[in-house]
């Protein structure tokens, strides 16, 4: 069994998509394991994506990303890292597999609804960063 987070982004929230994903992971075996409804300020969205400071679009995304709330969830699952990359198809809706979320419902490169951990080092950060141990079912 393998853990990754997930965030239903302020896009998926404020259109009315928290249902429809999680009707997907449900689906899909990919068991929620802790979840809640968060706002984060400008600087939790820098602290969360880190990796990404030196990118063109690190100030615009973490706007986005503090923009209004977001769901984050574990979810738990064999494979779930890869297994919910999958669900969630590529960064670019555009060329991303049909029946994926993103493809489903993004409308922009930015504005791509969900967020998944890409390996276990980055769902082990990004675990933390949101989650404590309380806050878990085992
Ligand atoms: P993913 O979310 O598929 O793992 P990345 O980790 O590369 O993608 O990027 C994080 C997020 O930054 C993306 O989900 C998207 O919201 C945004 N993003 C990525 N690439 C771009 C880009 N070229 N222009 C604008 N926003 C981007
Ligand atoms: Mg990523």
């Amino acid at each position: 069994m393998e853990r990754t987070l997930s965030i239903i982004k302020p896009d998926g929230v404020a259109r009315g998509l928290i249902g429809e994903v999680i009707k997907r992971f449900e689906a899909n075996n990919l068991k929620i394991v802790a979840m809640k409804m968060i706002y984060m300020t400008k600087a939790q969205a820098q602290g969360f994506y880190a990796v990404h400071k030196e990118r063109p679009f690190f100030d615009s995304l973490t706007d986005f990303m503090s923009s209004g709330p977001i769901v984050v969830l574990i979810l738990d699952g064999e494979n779930a890292i890869a297994k919910y990359r999958e669900l969630m198809g590529a960064t670019n809706y555009k060329e991303t597999a049909e029946g994926t979320i993103r493809r489903d419902f993004a409308t922009d490169i930015e504005k791509n609804i969900v967020h998944g951990s890409d390996s276990p080092e980055s769902a082990d950060f990004e675990i933390g960063y949101f989650f404590n141990s309380f806050e878990v079912i085992c």
